[in-house]
């Protein structure tokens, strides 16, 4: 897509602070770092969201997630780390291409990466097991 700033990115056509590049991806680190080393990972290729990234994409994306993740633990010597997925403005998508962000935490940072938790009610439950186990037929 011609109109998307991943898409430039992800090409090399906007400069970037890259961590690491291949024939499919690109990882830079995010302009508004959540914590210290708050990376993104940008397929080459558009896809806006997680409907629309092939299978194979996805799982090797996850693939480069889990070396990015060993990778900078090492390097910056964070505590855990949060993989986090957006989809959907709702959801707290703000750049429409697909993307992963890689979060180093850090023993007392202050990144507000949670929610509050909810109850599940037995009669919710079995109407979202039911209507999900379906869809995946
Ligand atoms: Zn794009």
């Amino acid at each position: 897509m011609s109109d998307c700033i991943f898409c430039k990115i992800a090409g090399g056509d906007i400069p970037s602070a890259t961590l690491y590049e291949d024939d499919d991806f690109r990882v830079i680190l995010d302009l508004g770092p959540a914590t210290k080393g708050h990376a993104l990972i940008l397929p080459k290729h558009h896809y806006a969201n997680l409907y629309e990234i092939p299978e194979e994409m996805a799982a090797k994306a996850m693939v480069l997630a889990k070396r990015m993740a060993a990778a900078m633990t090492e390097a910056l010597g964070c505590d855990g780390f949060n993989i986090v997925q957006n989809n959907g403005e709702v959801a707290g998508q703000t750049g429409f291409h697909f993307h992963m962000h890689l979060i180093p935490r850090y023993n007392g940072d202050q990144a507000g990466i949670t929610w509050k938790p909810g109850e599940l009610k037995d009669e919710v439950r079995d109407e979202i097991v039911a209507k999900v186990t379906a869809a995946l037929k």
